[in-house]
């Protein structure tokens, strides 16, 4: 099967092929440590979650960087403002980025490097892009010289440069291009600083992830992410970096996630508050928000709003029910299933650029179904088994359902079934047809305890 995934450098959909045959290398732009991370940052992240597991469902072998920016402008920002020290402060937000990717079933990065412990790296690839006159020295900054780069705009038009975001001004650069490799010292920057032959001073963030990638991936990588904001000037200047050092290609594809938006009306500071992800994790589960942000496609912008979120609770209601009414009782995916029918289809989704909405759209059409068939008291075997197979597959990318919805084996199916429908009476609102059941069911032994979203069948004793 043919795996298509859009490359911004081509701006079209290109069949994906690895350097390696079964390996790929993807290097992911992660947080900078400064702040507590809000749902766009995670929108990037499951986004990055999400190629990874398409590439594992593909049978690839993924080998997955993710760096932790933690020298950074707004880092030594915060430590100059507040009471918190640097070492502290980097500590509490990286702690904070990998608890919240672990409640949102974000599957371990191979590594995660910090910027800090790569300072002699990158003082490394600096020196050489000395060396090789691409970089110039102005009063201990060291700035990219994209003069002598030709092929100085991969991502943008740079005739419309002036209207590209500029960085680094007022420090000394020849061309409006440019950009620092190496900040020098300033009494701002406190112990914030290394030892270098310029004099002190920090690397700068585009030589942090162009150094932390070839490091660990080598000099051309088959993937890189990252949030379309990070295009230009970021990966622009990454990619300028390595490929005049390295007279290499850095990356065969380039992914970029579009924004999170806010609905306009709703733009309220209380707003911005619940949009810590931290927050939002107390008022919504982590599969409702995974699955609010993996219904969009990744290269439409999101729109959030209480309503979405309140939408895809009730989504996973209606397959929490499937998965019980079919009697799921694992979420081991081996990985080997073969697909067809619906779940071919699905998976073709998938590989056409990730295409999420239309692989939900195929899931739910074929629950659909199957609960025609459960209604008509006419479900087979086969159905049962071709309904597991598919939600299990469904799971190995979405990763929504809850072990805790998984059925207790000792469940009669007769009873299965009645608490079932009871379920799909009480959504309709149908309570006297929903109570007549929950004593039918009783008489048989169970017992119904019901809770806001969901029923939990226990033995009579
Ligand atoms: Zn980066």
């Amino acid at each position: 099967m043919i795996l298509k995934l859009y490359n911004s450098t081509t701006s079209q959909k290109e069949d994906f092929k690895s350097i390696s045959p079964n390996i790929v290398s993807m290097y992911c732009c992660g947080p900078t440590v400064y702040d507590a991370p809000h749902l766009g940052n995670f929108r990037t992240f499951v986004f990055y979650d999400l190629v990874k597991r398409v590439l594992i469902q593909n049978g690839f072998e993924v080998n997955q960087v993710i760096n932790i920016t933690d020298i950074d402008d707004k880092i030594i920002d915060k430590v100059n403002s507040g009471a918190i020290g640097y070492k502290e402060l980097t500590a509490k937000f990286n702690d904070m980025f990998l608890q919240h990717s672990l409640s949102l079933n974000i599957q371990e990065a191979n590594q995660y490097p910090k910027t800090s412990d790569h300072v002699e790296a990158m003082i490394g690839f600096i020196k050489a892009l000395i060396d090789k006159e691409y970089a110039y020295n102005v009063d201990g900054n060291i700035f990219f010289d994209t003069e002598k780069y030709s092929k100085y705009g991969k991502f943008v038009n740079i005739e419309n440069i002036d209207r590209l975001e500029s960085e680094d001004d007022g420090l000394g650069k020849k061309n409006q291009k440019d950009f620092a490799l190496w900040k020098t010292w300033k009494e701002e920057d406190g112990d914030i600083t290394w030892e270098s032959e310029w004099g002190k001073g920090r690397p700068a963030w585009h030589t942090e992830c162009a150094v932390l990638a070839t490091q660990s991936l080598g000099k051309t990588i088959d993937i890189h992410c990252g949030g379309v904001d990070l295009k230009f000037p970021h990966h622009e200047n990454e990619s300028a970096q390595v490929e005049a050092l390295l007279d290499s290609v850095f990356s065969n594809y380039w992914l970029h996630s579009e924004h999170l938006i806010l609905e306009e009306e709703k733009m309220s500071k209380s707003l911005g508050n619940i949009l810590n992800i931290g927050d939002l994790l107390n008022q919504y589960s982590a599969e409702t928000i995974r699955l609010f942000l993996l219904s969009s496609h990744y290269r439409s912008k999101i729109y959030f709003s209480d309503e979405k979120l309140s939408d895809s609770s009730k989504m996973i209601d209606k397959i929490n029910r499937f998965v019980k009414s079919v009697g799921l009782d694992t979420l081991d995916h081996n990985g080997d299933t073969n697909p067809s029918g619906d779940y071919l289809r699905f998976v073709e989704s998938l590989n056409d650029d990730l295409n999420t909405p239309e692989a939900l759209g195929i899931f739910f059409d074929f629950i659909n179904k199957k609960n025609k068939k459960i209604h008509e008291d006419s479900l087979s075997e086969e159905d049962i088994e071709e309904s597991k197979k598919f939600i299990l597959g469904f799971n190995s990318i979405f990763q929504i359902i809850h072990p805790s919805v998984l059925i207790d084996e000792e469940v009669p199916e007769e009873v299965q079934k009645l608490a079932f429908i009871r379920e799909e009476m009480r959504d309709k609102k149908n309570w006297e047809e929903a109570d007549r059941l929950r004593e039918e069911i009783e008489k048989m032994g169970w017992l119904i305890e019901d809770s806001e979203s969901s029923q939990k069948l226990v033995r009579k004793k």
